[in-house]
Formats: structure tokens, sequence, C-alpha cells
């Protein structure tokens, strides 16, 4: 028996300013719980007094663990890193700290994890961003969707309840550029999507720049779908067959008109074709390039649900 059901998982970079509000909010929410929760802080490597917050916090209350990181690694891999000391026997829930996701929702995510989902992962229904950034977000979003394997889904952040099955799977995934959202869905079983309102930063500024955003969706894209090796070989094979009309076309138009002028049939289709034959070549190495990456990534190869044998129904891991 573990001594806690859920464990409450908060990345932290330079966030002294909303810690005692962050903290606050919290410790009410888990006083008030029918289930038991501890709360484990990850110091993301801040030059701040965030750390020295954390620890005093986890000094006064056991319900708290602290992780401190040696340096700055970025928001997934902080949020990896408390999946990885997670006690709670029935799951996890992830929460950015700066109160933009309602640590109060812990109650209606047990509930459903109760229901039997394995997945609970929350759905902004409004963003208070600029226009600029709620564009990107919903192109990046769609474009995703369409290009990823399986589903991901739209408008979803880390935001989420697992239980512990899913957390282990992903503590199974040894792969080193963390798209959590991503690895989340890929491991599958009953998955709900919870809508809310994203509040504002309650205090302090976004820790993430354009750059680790842009990291994030290139992982995302990347990590989940093999679409921009394909299309290499697709765009190749296309520039292939368009050379080889528009040679036959030349070709016609020689003969039977004459009003082609010499050697630009030939040096028209040198440059269309071999570029062709060069998209395909590289599609090709890009083919084995992709099943090297799939073989070193090390994913398991599949997640079991249940196993039905001696007559009986053994949910694993549940
Ligand atoms: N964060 C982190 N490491 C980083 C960047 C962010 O641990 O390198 C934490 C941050 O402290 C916050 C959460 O990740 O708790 C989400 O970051 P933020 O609110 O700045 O992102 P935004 O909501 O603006 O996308
Ligand atoms: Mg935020």
């Amino acid at each position: 028996m573990t001594r806690f059901d859920i464990s409450i998982i908060v990345p932290l970079y330079n966030e002294e300013k909303v810690f005692e509000q962050l903290v606050q909010r919290i410790t009410n929410v888990i006083n008030a719980t029918q289930f038991s929760c501890e709360v484990i802080l990850i110091n993301d490597g801040s030059t701040d007094d965030t750390e020295k917050l954390i620890e005093k916090t986890c000094k006064a209350d056991s319900r708290f663990t602290g992780i401190i990181l040696s340096r700055n690694h970025g928001h997934q891999l902080a949020v990896s890193a408390g999946l990885m000391n997670v006690r709670g026997g029935k799951g996890a829930m992830i929460i950015d700290g700066d109160l933009q996701d309602p640590p109060e929702l812990v109650n209606e995510f047990y509930a459903l994890l109760s229901d039997g989902y394995d997945v609970i992962y929350a759905i902004r229904k409004n963003r208070k961003e600029g226009f600029l950034k709620k564009l990107a977000y919903s192109t990046y979003y769609r474009l995703q969707k369409k290009i990823s394997s399986f589903n991901i889904p739209i408008d979803s952040g880390d935001f989420s309840m697992l239980s512990r099955r899913v957390v282990d799977t992903m503590n199974a995934m040894p792969e080193q550029s963390r798209y959590l959202r991503g690895m989340r869905a890929w491991v599958g079983f009953k998955q709900i999507g919870y809508e809310y309102n994203r509040d504002e930063r309650q205090a302090g500024e976004t820790k993430y720049s354009w750059t680790k955003l842009f990291e994030l969706a290139f992982n995302g894209i990347f990590n989940f779908s093999d679409f921009p090796v394909k299309i290499i070989t697709r765009l190749g094979f296309i520039t292939v067959v368009f050379s080889l009309i528009y040679f036959a076309y030349n070709l016609y138009r020689k003969f039977y008109y004459n009003d082609v002028p010499q050697g630009f049939t030939a040096t028209i289709l040198a440059i269309i074709l071999f570029s062709g034959v060069q998209m395909i070549s590289l599609g090709l190495i890009g083919e084995y390039v992709l099943r090297i990456y799939n073989q070193v990534r090390n994913r398991p190869l599949f997640v079991i649900d249940k196993l039905i044998q001696d007559q009986e129904e053994k949910p694993l891991g549940k």
C-alpha cells in the first residue's frame, strides 16, 4: 500500500512570485479531498528563490516532495522527473506552477479516473494569449493532428490526470526528446477530454520563450509522425511523373511542329527528372533513418490493457 492516491506534479522555473499563492491553493485543495494527495514540486534550475521556497515547504509539510534539478532542463523534462518519482498509487496529475490550471479540478479528474478512465486531459476552451500566439497554437495543433499516425487531441496541453499504469508506461519510454502530450496519447487506454477555462498566469511572466515553443512543436511533429520523410519520396515520384509527361509533350512538339529549340528538351528533362530522382533517393535514405530512429527510441512495442486467462479477466497494471 502506498501512502498516497494521487501525486500532483508541478514544474517550477523562476516562480517565486506565484509560489506562496500556489502552495496555499494546493494545500487548501488537498486538505479537502476524499483521497490522499502528495505534491511533487520540481525546481527546474531556477535562478531566483524558488529552490529555497520549495525546501521550506517540503520541510513544513510531509505531503510535499521537492526535486531540485541540477540546471534548467526545460518544462517537459522537469515534468518527466516528477513522473519518475510518483508515489501515488492511483496516478498523477500534472499542472503548471502559475495557476493557469486550477488545482481544484483534481476532484473532477479523480472522479473520472474512478470511473475507469486512464487519461483525463484538459481541453482549453479559451486562451488568454495574444492573437499571434493563439493563431500559431491553433494552426499547429491542427497540422499535427493531420499528420500524426494516431490521435493527439487538439488544444490540450500537459494539464491532465494519468492513471498509475499510464505513468508507468510513460516512464518505460526512454526517448530523449520528450513530448509528453504525444506520449500520453500514444499509450492509449480510455482517454477523455475535460473542457475548462484556462486562467491567466497569477504572477510573474511566461517562461516559455518562442524558441522553447518551437522546440516543443518540432518534437511534437518529428516524434509522432513519419510524414516529413514520406513527403520527400512522394514529391520525388510526382516530379518524375511530371517530367516524363513534360518530356513526351516536348517530343510531340518537336516532331509535329518542330518549334522546340535545339537542346532544350534534353536540358529541361535532365533538370526535372534528376531532381525527382534525387528526392526519391533522399526519401529512401530517410526511410532507413526513420527505422533506425524507431529502433533506438526503444518505445514499448505495445501496451496491454487486460489479459483474459484461466477464464478470468486480468487488468494489467491497475
Ligand atoms: N517551466 C519549467 N521549465 C522551463 C519553462 C517553464 O519548469 O524551462 C514551468 C513554469 O515554471 C510553469 C510551467 O512550466 O510552471 C509552464 O510554463 P509557463 O506558464 O511559463 O508557460 P505558458 O503557460 O506561458 O505556456
Ligand atoms: Mg503559464
